[in-house]
């Protein structure tokens, strides 16, 4: 007789390698029957149309990946709690397997998920599949979380050791036949089919694909990181992070190929060491999102609960779509509309600008790009806009305003990222390509470019913006 199966239930840990839940149920000797719920409307924040359409792919390539390792991977729809001891029950399973999550919804699924599964007399067994440490490692001298990032990266980085990423298992005993939905059946793909096709022809979601990425980009590319990084023409960083936020690769696995690239280098390497910090941003937001749960939705710092943000529609849209009239925040908005990513430095300046050129709240911005990005992910989406607007933890001043002609002409000297993402602009030279509204009308003719039709005007003056936001942040600080 077969023993009882254990149940491996994945979340955002798309992956058969360096897989903790995965590799303990295998080590168990049991039957595997792995698991994954689309969580149910409600259950937790509704996944946006780019994370669903990397979902729908990355499934696909999990599943196959289960196929050949002789099992099959089980679909189902939540909530949660009940498709989980469904299975367990349905299977007559020993014992069930996970990776914990660290937002506020999934903690409170995974408690009550443990706690049917113990009335129920099933063990249930949760591990660390998603962080270098975890919440409970990194803690302040007094005990309490850290709020500032340089005290975390100087604790976390005496912490974190680098280790042997765990083998994928050569093959799972198969568990009894269960009932699957049909992915298909689920409606993750975008109606819009054009913008399917872009989204196919920019990434390739999977476990495989991961793992080729960060070699490539480990052989290579992470040597000059440091020096390229915020260059959004040179291809100069991973382009990791949906692999990372789908958990299609693991922490362990990215800082193991910094690690050994560092080694070909020898000590002092900029470029792993400036990526491993990377890497900490992404573990720092996690801890505080655990430790501050309303960071998705709340300013964390409350004096900005009375800030004057503006309301305003047709900006919002003119943001969203690229038409601010701002060339390196217009060029950075196509690319994330078109490809779902938007480089790291470009985020930072169309960010800063729906904030404190358009005053408008940053929790509009963190919506789309929720909507948008492949690699929306609560924590450092969230983490990164409240760091933009000021509201948050470790935050910008509220003085640092980024001019955005400026920052493209320091960042995309030459005009190539404008240049591909705004093709109206293509023939204009640098320095003008970043301040169009500047260049004289016969060189404007000359490029084919027409103020207010082919290429919107500034729908707001860059000065004056800075001026009013610096008057109202200034303000909210005296009252603060
Ligand atoms: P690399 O430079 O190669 O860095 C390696 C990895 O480190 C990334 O894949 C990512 O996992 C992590 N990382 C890098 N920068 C940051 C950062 N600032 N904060 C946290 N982790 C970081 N990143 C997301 O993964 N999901 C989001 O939803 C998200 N939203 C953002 C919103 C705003 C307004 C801003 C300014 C940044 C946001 N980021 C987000 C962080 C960052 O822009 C992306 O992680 C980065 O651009 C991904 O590109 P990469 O994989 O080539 O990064």
């Amino acid at each position: 007789m077969n023993p009882a199966p254990a149940v491996v239930w994945f979340r955002r840990d798309l992956r058969l390698g360096d897989n903790p839940a995965l590799a303990a149920a295998a080590l168990s000797g049991r039957p595997v029957v792995p698991l994954f719920v689309l969580p149910a409307a409600g259950e937790c924040r509704a996944l946006g149309a780019a994370s669903r359409w990397w979902l729908h792919r990355s499934l696909r390539s999990l599943a196959a990946d289960i196929a050949s390792l002789g099992s099959q991977l089980v679909l189902r729809h939540g909530p949660a709690n009940e498709a989980v001891l469904e299975v367990a029950t349905g299977c007559g399973a020993a014992e069930v397997h996970w990776n914990r999550r660290y937002e506020g919804p999934s903690i409170a699924t995974d408690r009550r998920i443990k706690e049917s599964l113990l009335d129920a007399g099933i063990p249930a067994l949760s591990h660390n599949g998603s962080l270098l440490a975890e919440t409970a490692d990194i803690r302040t001298l007094r005990g309490g979380p850290y709020k500032v990032f340089t005290p975390f990266w100087n604790a976390w980085r005496r912490f974190v050791q680098v280790s042997e990423p765990a083998a994928r298992p050569p093959v799972l005993a198969t568990g009894p036949q269960m009932a699957c939905d049909r992915l298909e059946d689920w409606g993750l793909l975008p109606q819009d089919s054009r913008w399917a096709a872009t989204l196919e022809a920019s990434w390739t979601p999977g476990e495989h694909a991961a793992r080729r990425a960060l070699d490539a980009f480990a052989a290579a590319t992470v040597d000059s990181y440091a020096d390229r990084r915020d260059f959004p023409a040179a291809a100069g960083t991973s382009r990791l992070s949906p692999h990372l936020a789908w958990g299609e690769i693991s922490p362990r696995q990215a800082l193991h190929a910094a690690a050994s690239s560092a080694e070909r280098h020898g000590a002092g390497a900029r470029g792993p060491e400036s990526w491993i910090r990377q890497l900490a941003w992404r573990e720092f937001h996690a801890h505080l999102l655990y430790h501050f749960p309303t960071m998705p939705d709340r300013n964390w710092r409350q004096q900005f609960d009375r800030f004057p943000w503006v309301d305003d529609g047709p900006r919002l849209a003119a943001w969203q779509r690229g038409l601010t009239g701002y060339p390196i925040v217009d060029a950075g908005m196509r690319e994330l509309r078109e490809t779902g990513w938007m480089h790291n430095r470009v985020r930072m300046i169309a960010a800063s600008f729906l904030v404190k050129d358009l005053l408008i709240d940053w929790r509009a911005g963190e919506a789309w790009f929720w909507e948008r990005l492949v690699d929306a992910d609560a924590a450092n989406n969230a983490g990164n806009w409240q760091w933009i607007a000021g509201t948050g933890a470790d935050a910008a001043p509220y003085f640092r305003i980024f001019n955005p002609a400026t920052q493209g002409e320091r960042f995309d000297g030459e005009g190539r990222y404008v240049r591909r993402w705004v093709p109206e602009l293509a023939r204009l030279a640098a320095p003008r390509i970043h301040r169009p509204w500047t260049a004289p009308r016969s060189e404007l003719r000359k490029a084919g470019v027409e103020l207010g039709r082919s290429y919107p005007h500034r729908i707001v003056d860059h000065a004056k913006a800075r001026l009013e936001a610096l008057a109202s942040l200034r303000s909210l600080q005296a009252v603060g």
